[in-house]
């Protein structure tokens, strides 16, 4: 699978909204955001890649601050989080109030002119 940058890395499925990311056929592990240089847990090249939808929502596992970035004003955070069908995943942190072992939920904002999944603490 090609990994593009005009692409969209989310689509709204029955309402809920859900991120692009994909599934190695080499290890069958899923990640997001897709890498363009193949699977990140097996090495595998990107042809071996198919698209994954995953909920984009879970529980917040770990997160940092992120201080240098080439393309984006820092500080903001990221997170991994585990989401509701046991995949880990890496996003934007978008809220002070969200908390190690706290539920969030993915919404799409503009961040700097572009629209963007940013995970924000979950609605109950
Ligand atoms: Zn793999």
């Amino acid at each position: 699978m090609k990994v593009s940058e005009e692409t969209n890395l989310w689509v709204e499925q029955d309402g809920q909204l859900m991120l692009r990311g994909v599934r190695c056929g080499a290890c069958a592990s899923v990640q997001f955001p897709p890498q363009p240089y193949g699977c990140e847990a097996c090495g595998a090249a990107p042809q071996y890649l198919s698209e994954a939808l995953i909920p984009a929502r879970g529980t917040l596992h770990t997160l940092t601050t992120v201080h240098v970035d080439q393309k984006l004003t820092t500080p903001f955070r990221v997170a991994e989080i585990k989401t509701e069908a046991d995949q880990f995943v890496r996003g934007r942190l978008d809220d002070s109030d969200a908390v190690v072992g706290g539920l969030v939920q993915g919404v799409v904002r503009q961040v700097e002119g572009t629209e963007r999944v940013v995970f924000v603490p979950a609605d109950a």
